[in-house]
Parts: C-alpha cells; sequence; structure tokens
C-alpha cells in the first residue's frame, strides 16, 4: 500500500495527456503522440473484432460469401467543423451528464449548441430529433452522434449495423459528423460498424463511478475530448 502523493506520470503517457485535460491546459506534442498512438492501437484492436465476427459469420454460413459484410475503411477524420456552425449533439445519458459542461464549451469555441439528450436512448429512438434539426436546410451545420450504449447493452449484435444505417440515414452527406466511442465493454464491436470518426474517451475510466457516466472530472475530459475533436484540422 502506497501512501503518500500519486507518483506523477511523466509526458508522452495517456495518463499525462489526462491530466493536461484534467488541468484544463493543452496537451503537450508528446503527450498528443502518445495519445494518438493509443488511438492506432484501439483501432487496430476494433478491426480485430470485426475480423473476428467475419470470421464466425464465415464458418456460420457455410460458405453464403455474399451475405458477408465487408471490413469498412476506417473513415478519415473530416475537417474541423467550421466556426459559426450549429453543432447537433444527439445523445443519451451520457450527454445528459455532461450538457452544461459541453454547452458552455461550444459557445466559448465558436459554435452554436444544439444538444439533444434523452436518458436511455437508443439509435432508433434518436431518429425523430435527427430528421427534426434536418429540416432546417439553412444551417451551416456539424454532427456529433453520442449513441449506442443502450443498444449495446440491451439489443442483440444483429441489430445494430442496420440501426446505424437508418439513424446515419438522416444526417445528410457532406456535413462534418463524429461519433463519441462507446466506452462499455463490448463497446469495440459496436464501434467497428460506425461510420464516422470515433471521438474517444474510453481512457477515462477512472472517471466513470457506475463505468459509464462520467463524473464532473470525466465530464470535463468528455467534452474536452469533443470540442477537439471538431476544433482539429
Ligand atoms: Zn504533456
Amino acid at each position: 500500500m502506497t501512501t503518500g502523493p500519486t507518483p506523477t506520470a511523466p509526458h508522452g503517457t495517456v495518463s499525462a495527456y489526462k491530466r493536461h485535460l484534467r488541468n484544463g491546459d493543452r496537451p503537450c506534442d508528446a503527450c498528443r503522440a502518445a495519445w494518438a498512438a493509443y488511438h492506432r492501437s484501439l483501432r487496430a484492436r476494433a478491426s480485430l473484432v470485426v475480423l473476428f465476427v467475419v470470421v464466425l459469420l464465415l464458418s456460420a454460413c457455410g460458405g453464403q460469401r455474399e451475405a458477408i459484410r465487408e471490413t469498412p475503411a476506417s473513415p478519415d477524420p473530416p475537417s474541423a467543423c467550421p466556426k459559426g456552425s450549429t453543432v447537433v449533439v444527439i445523445g443519451d445519458s451520457i450527454t445528459v451528464a455532461t450538457s452544461t459542461q459541453l454547452t458552455a464549451a461550444l459557445n466559448s469555441a465558436g459554435y452554436t449548441p444544439a444538444i439533444n439528450a434523452h436518458s436511455g436512448r437508443t439509435l432508433l429512438r434518436a431518429i425523430e430529433p435527427v430528421a427534426g434539426y434536418n429540416e432546417f436546410h439553412n444551417l451551416r451545420r456539424c454532427w456529433v452522434v453520442a449513441l449506442g450504449t443502450n443498444d449495446t447493452y440491451h439489443l442483440p449484435a444483429s441489430e445494430w449495423q442496420s440501426d446505424i444505417d437508418t439513424l446515419t440515414a438522416y444526417i445528410p452527406k457532406g456535413e462534418p459528423s463524429w461519433w463519441v466511442r462507446v466506452a462499455i465493454p463490448h463497446g469495440d464491436e459496436f464501434n467497428a460498424l460506425v461510420p464516422y470518426p470515433l471521438i474517444d474517451w474510453e481512457p477515462i475510466a477512472s472517471e466513470l463511478p457506475d463505468g459509464t457516466h462520467p463524473n464532473e472530472a470525466g465530464a470535463k475530459i468528455w467534452v474536452s475530448l469533443v470540442v477537439d475533436a471538431l476544433t482539429a484540422s
């Protein structure tokens, strides 16, 4: 049992990256590089999950190859969301937990926040609000989808892809869009199906007291990561 101060993680580590965010300062180059490397390893892991599912399908289907979905290429990050855009954030209880901080952060980054979050929301229950925002044709808009946790918990994996396709059909092609990674166990199986670049917040597990919802410190990091993704070019 160690007493005394927690050892300080050196720069160039994921821990130090998170410390930067917690302190509200911009991560240094070394820490950003460590974070990017961590992302790459997560993406590689997600691809392995897809490969595993494809192998399972192949063995289950006895050679009915036409039914096999190809591994989606990892999408390139869109260019940054232009300042002055309306940022539509569609979420569940995780977004409810962060919405106060998110509103303030989006405003101060030069965006108009349009946050629509509801506890327990699944993908298909988000169609109505997404379709609603979609009716405003003249808006310069970016999208952040922060859903999938409830689907991963409650719905069979066989439904995830068609529900993702159904929802994203309502988001206009060509409008910069991101998806917040599902961080719960088995989330990577879901994340591998997502057609948008992922915003990663899985490494803040220590700030998720119940394993799913961020506490105040976690919400601060979640919000930083979302705004970071929108503003990075
Ligand atoms: Zn650093």
